[in-house]
């Protein structure tokens, strides 16, 4: 038997176990990147933005709109999850970067490219992967583990997301979505990829095995499917989290 528990996706696309998974540090290098982030035309767009450390301070603000930048990517964004990770920024649990706009599980069309991108044109139907910016040179990163860069940004929470008209990414975060993939689907990208990599890699389940799923949430209810799908016929979803219950 196999627990698998998940408490939000942004981190879930690679798991450190030794990593609080709740944590208000402060990124250590994201200010002066997002101002960089703020290279805007004149235009406006709402967007919802956690302007100021502590609990709450989130609204519906007028955000200058941004216009990419050298290898990177302008998204109008069509739909946007919301996961466990924005109510943690919400309760400042989760480690912000005040102003920032949060929302970092989207589907959206390509409507302008910077300088340098070859591999994403306008039109495209697209999802982000939401390590915004990793140092490049750390182990993590040179092993291919982005996420567990020390110095990374994520979109929605360390540098600006997706719940806002618009939304910029690196060309490298660009994934394209399937023609029979809808914009309400590929939203949910991301955080399938996480259960994804927590069922087929980093629990080591195999077809036939008895898989038990704690906690019935959208990642949980993920998971279960991703189990099922690669041949645990015998999912079960625990309909409490242990963390929460007596029961357990
Ligand atoms: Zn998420
Ligand atoms: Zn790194």
């Amino acid at each position: 038997m196999c627990v698998t528990q998940l408490t939000g996706c942004i981190d879930g696309g690679m798991i450190d176990p030794l990593t609080p998974r709740i944590s208000v540090q402060k990124f250590p290098k994201g200010r002066d990147i997002t101002q960089a982030r703020l290279r805007e035309g004149k235009e406006t767009m709402k967007a919802l933005v956690k302007y100021a450390s502590g609990v709450g301070n989130i609204d519906v603000r007028e955000m200058p709109e941004p216009s990419p930048g050298e290898g990177e990517v302008k998204v109008e964004v069509k739909y946007c999850g919301i996961c466990g990770t924005d109510i943690h920024i919400y309760h400042d649990h989760y480690k912000n970067n005040p102003p920032v706009i949060i929302g970092h599980e989207c589907s959206g069309q390509v409507v302008e490219v910077g300088p340098g991108v070859d591999s994403v044109k306008v039109g495209d139907r697209v999802t982000v992967i939401p390590a915004a910016y990793t140092c490049g040179r750390c182990r993590y990163c040179l092993e291919g583990h982005v996420f567990l860069c020390e110095e990374r940004l994520s979109f929605g929470s360390g540098l600006n997301g997706a719940f806002a008209k618009y939304a910029i990414a690196r060309e490298k975060n660009i994934r394209h979505l399937p023609d029979n993939v809808s914009y309400k689907a590929g939203a949910l990208s991301e955080p399938l990829a996480c259960c994804v990599k927590a069922v087929s890699f980093l629990t080591g389940v195999s077809a036939g095995d008895v898989v038990l799923v704690t906690g019935p949430g959208p990642i949980g209810l993920l998971t279960a499917q991703v189990a099922k799908a690669a041949g645990n016929q015998n999912s079960h979803l625990c309909p409490f989290h242990p963390c929460f219950s007596d029961q357990s």
